[in-house]
C-alpha cells in the first residue's frame, strides 16, 4: 500500500501539470466480455485512460511527455476495477447495532463510512452503488472523494430507503419517543411514495430504493412477503424515472419481486423466492438481479454459529431466507436473466466484497460471466457505462490487478496486488 498523502497535498499544483502513468500489462482483460491479450501498456493521463496500445512502451514513446510514471504488472492479470452494486457502507452489523441505532450520529456515519470505504476499494471494487443508508453521511463521503479530499471508491448513492411504515426500511422495534418521527423514506399511499422519492433526490439521491417486500434484518415479524401495494411500487418507479434516476428494489417473496417487476424496475436485490413467472417478468422487462449471496451465507452463518446474536424472530428468517438465494440465482441465471454483481456489504465485513464471486461461481456461474456481472453488467445497471465497466480511451483509470486468473480461479480476485481508482494507486 502506498501513502497518498503526496498526491493530494499537490492538489492545488495539478492543474498546470499533467500527470502520466504508464501500464505494462502482461496479461490484459480490457472488457469482460472480449479475450484477454498480451503485453500491453495503459497509458493514463490525469485519471483517465488516454490511450491501450500494443507493446510495453515508455515516456519518449509519447510526444510531449517529460515524465510519467511506470507501473510494472507484466506478471500479472489486469482488468477493470470491480463494481458491488449493493453496499451499506456507512455501518456494518453487529450485535450492538440496535444502540448504535440511537447513538450514532451523520457526522460519525461519515467518518465510520470512509474507513470501510477504503477496506472495499481495497478489496479491488472501484465503485460502490450505496443502496440505502443515513443519507447526509453517504452523500457528504460520495462527494468528499468525487473532489479526491479522500480515497474511496466512486459512490452511486441512494438516499433513504423508501419504506412503508413499520416495513424494513422503518427503524422497528423501538419505543415511540425514541424514532417517533418516521424518516424521510417512510410513506404510505401512492401520492406519499412520490414525495419520499421527490425528497431523496431533492437532497442528492444518484438512485432509488424501496423495499418491495420484507426483510431478513429488520427487527419485526413480518415476513418476507409483499408490502407497498402495486399502486404505491408503480408511483415509486415513476416518480424516480421521471427525474432520471434507476431504481432497485429489495425483494425476497416472489409477490413483491413480481410486483416490483412490474412497477418496471431497474433492479430486484437479493430475489430469493423467485420462480418461473418472475424469470419471465425479468425477461420481459430487462430488469437486472442483483443476488447478493454474502449476505444469505453471513446471515446463515451467524443464525447457526451466534446465539443471541439475532433476535429470535430474525434468526428464523434468515436461516429461511439464506440457502435459497444460491438456488434462485441459478435458475435465473440458465434462463439468461442479467446478473448484476452486489454484496450488500454491511451486512457481511466490509472488504471481503470479493467473496461474493467465488459464492457466484459455487452457485453455478461461468467464471467469465461472474466477471462481466461485476464489470461490464453493473456500470449498466448504474448507467456508468460511459465511465467505468471496460478499460477503454476516455473511461476513468479504475484498474485492477490480480497475480493469477481469475477466469480459471475466481478466488485469486480477494487478493488484489494493484488498484488503481480515478488514475490514484490505493494498493501496489
Ligand atoms: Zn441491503
Amino acid at each position: 500500500m502506498v501513502a497518498v498523502s503526496g498526491i493530494f497535498s499537490n492538489a492545488a499544483l495539478a492543474e498546470k501539470a499533467d500527470h502520466w502513468s504508464i501500464i505494462h500489462a502482461g496479461t490484459l482483460m480490457a472488457d469482460a466480455r472480449k479475450k484477454v491479450t498480451s503485453a500491453q501498456s495503459i497509458i493514463v493521463k490525469n485519471g483517465k485512460i488516454y490511450d491501450i496500445r500494443a507493446g510495453y512502451i515508455s515516456p519518449s514513446d509519447l510526444p510531449n511527455v517529460k515524465n510519467a510514471n511506470i507501473i510494472d504488472l507484466k506478471d500479472q492479470f489486469v482488468m477493470a476495477g470491480m463494481i458491488d452494486s449493493h453496499t451499506h457502507v456507512t455501518g456494518q452489523m453487529a450485535p450492538h447495532s440496535r444502540e448504535q441505532a440511537v447513538t450514532t450520529t451523520n457526522s460519525e456515519y461519515a467518518l465510520i463510512g470512509s474507513v470501510y470505504a477504503r477496506r472495499i476499494l481495497n478489496a479491488g471494487f472501484t465503485t460502490i452503488r450505496n443502496v440505502g443508508g443515513p443519507r447526509e453521511a453517504v452523500f457528504a463521503l460520495r462527494n468528499s472523494i468525487r473532489k479526491g479530499q479522500i480515497l474511496g471508491p466512486r459512490i452511486v448513492a441512494g438516499g433513504l430507503t423508501i419504506s412503508p411504515l413499520g416495513g424494513h426500511g422503518d427503524n422497528n422495534g423501538f419505543r415511540p419517543d425514541v424514532f417517533g418521527k418516521p424518516h424521510s423514506g417512510i410513506c404510505n399511499g401512492a401520492d406519499d411514495c412520490r414525495r419520499a422519492v421527490r425528497d431523496q433526490i431533492k437532497y442528492g439521491a444518484d438512485m432509488i430504493k424501496y423495499v418491495a417486500t420484507g426483510g431478513v434484518l429488520s427487527k419485526i415479524a413480518t415476513g418476507t412477503g409483499q408490502q407497498f401495494t402495486d399502486a404505491e411500487q408503480a408511483a415509486i418507479v415513476q416518480s424516480a424515472h421521471a427525474m432520471g434516476r434507476k431504481v432497485a428494489a429489495h425483494a425476497h417473496g416472489k409477490g413483491g419481486i413480481d410486483a416490483a417487476l412490474r412497477a418496471g424496475v431497474d433492479s430486484i436485490e437479493h430475489g430469493s423466492f423467485l420462480d418461473k413467472g418472475s424469470i419471465k417478468l425479468f425477461k420481459k422487462t430487462g430488469a437486472y438481479l442483483v443476488p447478493t449471496l454474502l449476505a444469505g451465507a453471513t446471515v446463515v452463518d451467524i443464525a447457526t454459529n451466534k446465539p443471541g446474536f439475532f433476535m429470535p424472530e430474525v434468526a428464523a428468517k434468515a436461516k429461511a431466507v439464506g440457502p435459497i438465494m444460491a438456488h434462485a440465482l441459478y435458475a435465473a441465471y440458465k434462463a439468461g436473466v442479467k446478473i448484476a454483481f452486489g454484496t450488500d456489504s454491511g451486512v457481511s465485513v466490509h472488504g471481503i466484497n470479493g467473496q461474493e464471486l467465488v459464492l457466484m461461481v459455487k452457485a453455478g456461474m461461468q467464471a467469465k460471466d461472474v466477471l462481466i456481472s461485476a464489470t461490464v453488467s453493473a456500470a449498466d445497471l448504474l448507467d456508468r457505462t460511459a465511465t467505468i465497466g471496460t478499460l477503454e480511451k476516455g473511461k476513468s483509470a479504475d484498474i485492477i490487478a490480480v497475480s493469477g486468473n481469475p477466469l480459471k480461479d475466481i478466488s485469486t480476485l480477494l487478493h488484489p496486488t494493484f488498484v488503481m481508482v480515478r488514475g490514484v494507486v490505493a494498493v501496489e
